[in-house]
C-alpha cells in the first residue's frame, strides 16, 4: 500500500539509520516502491525489509539502499554504472540524482521488467544492458561513480579501472552471504583506496549470463542479420 503515512514513516526510519543527506531522503520519497515489487508484497513495498524478486534475486532494503546511494556521493553532472540492475529500484533512486544512470544485468526477463518501470516513471536517463557485470560497461568508461548491488569475491579490477580518476565505487565485497563488507573504493591517480562501511547481505555476482538467455541473445542477432 502507498499512502503518505507509509512513506514517511519510512523516510523516519532511513533518518533513524543515518540517512541524512536531503537529495537521497527527496529521492526515496519520490520513487514507488510499489511498482518494484511482486504483485504478492505490494502491500509491504514500504516496510524497511528486502523483498524477493523473480529467479532467486531480491529488492534490496530501503535503508541499505539509501546508506550505499549516501556513500557514493553522487553529484548532479555525474555518469553512473549500477551492476545488478534487479528490480530497477535502485537504478530509479541513482537516476534522479545524477545526468546519466547505466545499468547492467545479466537475467533479460528482469531487465525487461525493469525497462517498463523506468518508462512508466519517465526516467528517461536510464540505459540499460543485459550482460555480465564483472566486464562492466567498456563503451561507455569512464564513470563516475559505480554501484555494484551484488556481492563478487573481490573487487572486479574491470570496474577500478572503469573508474574516472577521482571516482567512487560501493561494492559488498565477501563469497558468504554471513560474511560480506561494503567496501567504498576511491580511484586516485595512482592506484586506490578502500574504506570498510559496514556488514551487509546480497545476492552474488555471479559469472556470466543464463544460457537460456544467451540462446535468445544469439537468435535475435541471428534473426537481426537476415
Ligand atoms: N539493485 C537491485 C537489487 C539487485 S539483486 C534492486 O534495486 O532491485 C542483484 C542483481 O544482480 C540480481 O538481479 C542479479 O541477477 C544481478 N547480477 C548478479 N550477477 C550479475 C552479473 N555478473 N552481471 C549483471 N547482473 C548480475
Amino acid at each position: 500500500m502507498s499512502t503518505p503515512n507509509h512513506r514517511i514513516r519510512l523516510i523516519m526510519e532511513l533518518r533513524r539509520a543515518g540517512v541524512v543527506d536531503t537529495r537521497v531522503l527527496s529521492a526515496v520519497e519520490r520513487t514507488p516502491r510499489e511498482i518494484f515489487c511482486l504483485p504478492q508484497f505490494r502491500d509491504r513495498a514500504y516496510e524497511d525489509t528486502a523483498l524477493p524478486i523473480a529467479h532467486d534475486q531480491t529488492l534490496s532494503q530501503p535503508t541499505v539502499v539509501a546508506l550505499m546511494t549516501q556513500a557514493l556521493e553522487v553529484q548532479p553532472r555525474q555518469k553512473v554504472l549500477e551492476v545488478g540492475t534487479g528490480s530497477g529500484y535502485q537504478a530509479a533512486i541513482l537516476s534522479l540524482l545524477c545526468r546519466r544512470l547505466y545499468t547492467i544485468e545479466r537475467h533479460r526477463p528482469l531487465l525487461v521488467d525493469a525497462e517498463e518501470r523506468f518508462k512508466t516513471l519517465r526516467l528517461n536517463n536510464v540505459v540499460t544492458r543485459h550482460g555480465d557485470g564483472w566486464a562492466g560497461w567498456t563503451e561507455q568508461a569512464p564513470f563516475d561513480r559505480i554501484m555494484v548491488t551484488a556481492a563478487p569475491d573481490a573487487v572486479p579490477q574491470s570496474l577500478i579501472e572503469q573508474l574516472a580518476v577521482g571516482g567512487i565505487m560501493v561494492v559488498p565485497v565477501g563469497r558468504e552471504a554471513r560474511s560480506q563488507e561494503l567496501l567504498r573504493v576511491r580511484r586516485t591517480e595512482t592506484g586506490h583506496e578502500i574504506d570498510n562501511l559496514a556488514a551487509v547481505r546480497f545476492v552474488p555476482l555471479v559469472h556470466g549470463i543464463p544460457m537460456d538467455d544467451e540462446a535468445l541473445s544469439a537468435g535475435q542477432a541471428r534473426k537481426s542479420r537476415a
